[in-house]
């Protein structure tokens, strides 16, 4: 069998999200050697390549995108890899087995949905529109230091769900979010 014959008979595997947990799986992918049978293409929405989300403030302390980004930048090019960066997965067609961005549309045998979360903004008063930031982002901290450059007052506020508790002896029926609050504003 030529090499071009086993690249045909790769399975075509897409991964939604190219943030810490897709980035991660590519790694697996490279180190567990299966990328000689998956041909592999990720999609990020964000302009960036995956980069360090927990140390995202450090961001404000003077760290830029490069510093924060997961991996060598040639990784993905060097194992084949092919990386769509600001290319959202708008919708996945699951009859035809293809994911459909803004571009085009791409097949797939297999696909992975590393898309993490999004933040949850309350309804609260005042924090329509341009008003409301929110803190997921290096694009978000950006607006965020546009914003404080000509705002006269800020309110920062943040409610995380960082776990869930498994049912206890004493409290046997249901698992429990444990939250995070930000300090008062
Ligand atoms: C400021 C901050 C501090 C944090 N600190 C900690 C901490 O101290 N400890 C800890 O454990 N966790 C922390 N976290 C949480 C941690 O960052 C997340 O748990 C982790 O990033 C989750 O990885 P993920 O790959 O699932 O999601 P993400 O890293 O969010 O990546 C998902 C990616 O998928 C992209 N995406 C979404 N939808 C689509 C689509 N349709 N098409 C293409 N791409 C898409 C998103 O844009 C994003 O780039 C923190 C998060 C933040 C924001």
């Amino acid at each position: 069998m030529n090499a071009f014959a086993s690249i045909q008979q790769r399975e075509k595997l897409v991964i939604v999200g190219n943030g810490m947990v897709g980035h991660h799986c590519v790694e697996q992918l490279i180190e567990r050697g299966a990328l000689g049978r998956f041909e592999v293409r990720v999609f990020g929405e964000e302009r960036q390549r995956a980069y360090d989300r927990v140390h995202l403030s450090e961001y404000f302390g003077g760290s830029d995108a490069e510093a924060l980004a997961l991996g060598d930048a040639g990784l993905y090019a060097e194992h084949g890899v092919a990386l769509h960066l600001h290319e959202a997965v708008l919708e996945v067609d699951r009859e035809r087995r293809e994911v459909v961005t803004s571009a085009g549309r791409y097949a797939y045998d297999r696909l992975i949905l590393a898309t993490g979360s999004y933040p949850f903004v309350p309804p609260i008063e005042g924090s329509e529109g341009a008003a409301r930031l929110v803190y997921r982002t290096l694009d978000d901290l950006d607006n965020i230091r546009a914003a404080a450059a000509s705002a006269r007052r800020g309110w920062w506020s943040a409610v995380a769900c960082l776990a869930w508790k498994r049912p206890t002896p004493s409290s046997p029926s249901a698992w429990k979010p444990m939250w995070w609050n930000s300090p008062r504003a």
